[in-house]
């Protein structure tokens, strides 16, 4: 809960500090209880090994004394005393040792950690003493008494222990404070992020976060990913005010000749039926005009949108090839050639379908000169099949050949729009291409004629 509301750097350095001190209080336990158990038990075993040996030696009826040493009974550091019925000491192997009666007084009243349960454990001053006894009998009985001391193992053990504690306060802090330092470090990007973010608006789609070192992290892929997002934005959104912009333009000079002839009307107009004639004729077509480019506005505004329909349906395209040219030949005023038609059952939206074709023709009939031919063909023997309309008419430079599919674009403006053209009805048409995978080409060449060779995707269909 409280970790939730941190931020991340925090988050990643508190986490990491709090496992590295679990890890490190893992091992210093280890270690401490490792030395701890090889110290106390190593002094516990020479203690009692030192005892059954002193047992046995009495077992076998050899007198207790100093020779003790000597026989390898006791080992190094074992001190041994003997006391008899009485109480008196009869053996003592070191007299400098405290006596008996001191590690009496100072014997731990509880259990110490490990010791075995036949010894007893007196803290002194300074030491530990480990102290175990034995009983004999021989011509009286006899108190066996063991020592062994372990004094340096306490100091060191205490030692140990305060580096541990302090190693792992040292190294609990260092990572929290390198932590802090370096998360943030890493994660300064995210703030530079956060802080582009909070600026970016529609009139500042310019915005770009500086990747200035390309590290193969991910940060740097977020960092490149949003800048390429911002890319497509700032595209996208200028487009847009690109199609606005020229759709107001297109529309204003229709809007401009409507408003001249009514004011020439409302002038003079009324009681003159030639200029009244003349007047509605301009007024109809233009408002034709202005009709026909909202048409084609609210076409692509939907396939932006993606709200157009697409109603495909199991139709013959060469059918529709036929059907549009028959329909195209009434009304062009052109020689008119439908070669070989090939039929072709495929998928398609055939209203759509039909539209696009229409386009092409309608252009091939504006851009035309009077007595030269357009025509069309379709096979479907090759590898894919092919649809081409052609015409023998201007044609289209090479370098304009790419641009005739933007919207609103027109290779003469002045002859475009004298031929009722908006420039939007190629990219009409390739969006309709896309939608069924057909294929658009152009092959053109000035005053000779142009080609548009539509190959459809086999798969698809
Ligand atoms: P428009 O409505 O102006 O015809 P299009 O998008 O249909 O708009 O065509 C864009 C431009 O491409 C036209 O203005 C014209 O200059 C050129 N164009 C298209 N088809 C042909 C053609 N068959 N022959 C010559 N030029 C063409």
């Amino acid at each position: 809960m409280l970790l939730n509301d941190m931020k991340i750097s925090v988050k990643i350095t508190l986490i990491y500090a709090a496992i590295l001190a679990v890890t490190l209080f893992i091992i210093s336990a280890i270690t401490g209880a490792g030395v701890y158990f090889g110290f106390y038990h190593q002094a516990e075993m020479e203690l009692e090994i030192s005892m059954d040996n002193a047992k046995r030696f009495t077992q076998n009826g050899m007198r207790l004394d100093k020779s003790v040493y000597e026989e390898d009974v006791l080992l190094p550091g074992v001190v041994m005393r003997v006391t008899d019925e009485a109480g008196n000491l009869v053996v003592d192997t070191d007299s400098h040792y405290p006596s008996i009666s001191r590690v009496m007084m100072n014997l731990r009243a509880e259990k110490t950690l490990m010791a075995s349960p036949k010894l007893s454990v007196a803290e002194l001053k300074n030491f530990i003493i480990y102290y175990g006894k034995v009983e004999v009998i021989a011509d009286q009985k006899y108190t066996m008494h063991f020592f062994k001391t372990v004094t340096s193992e306490k100091k060191f053990l205490r030692s140990l222990l305060w580096i541990l504690f302090f190693t792992n306060i040292i190294g609990f802090v260092v990572a929290l404070v390198a932590g802090f330092f370096i998360s943030g470090r890493i994660l300064e990007p995210i703030t530079t992020f956060t802080a582009l973010l909070q600026s970016v608006e529609i009139s500042k789609l310019k915005e770009r976060i500086p990747v200035i070192n390309r590290r193969p992290d991910e940060l740097t892929e977020m960092a490149e990913k949003f800048n390429l997002m911002m890319d497509r934005l700032e595209d996208g959104f200028k487009r847009q005010q690109q199609f606005v912009s020229d759709a107001s333009h297109e529309l204003r000079t229709p809007v401009t000749v409507i408003l001249g002839y009514a004011d020439l009307l409302d002038r003079w107009g009324k009681g003159d039926p030639k200029t009244l004639d003349e007047a509605i004729t301009a007024i109809k077509g233009e408002a034709k005009g202005m009709q026909e480019l909202i048409e084609k506005l609210l076409f692509l505004a939907r396939a932006d949108q993606k709200r157009q329909v697409v109603k495909k349906e199991k139709s013959d395209a060469g059918e529709l090839l036929r059907e549009v040219i028959k329909k195209f030949e009434i009304v062009s005023t052109h020689e008119v050639i439908l070669d070989r038609c090939d039929s072709y059952e495929t998928m398609l939206d055939p209203v759509l379908f039909k539209q696009m074709l229409r386009i092409f023709l309608e252009n091939s009939e504006k851009y035309t000169p009077a007595g030269k031919k357009i025509g069309a063909n379709f096979t479907v023997d090759g590898e894919f099949p092919q649809m081409i309309l052609f015409d023998e008419g201007i044609g289209i430079k090479k370098e304009e050949q790419e641009k005739i599919f933007e919207r609103f674009y027109r290779v003469d403006e002045e002859r475009g729009k004298q031929k009722g053209g908006t420039g939007l009805g190629l990219s009409i048409a390739k969006w309709i291409a896309q939608e069924h995978n057909i294929e658009i080409k152009v092959e053109s060449e000035e005053n000779m004629g142009t080609k548009i060779i539509l190959t459809f995707e086999k798969d698809d269909v």
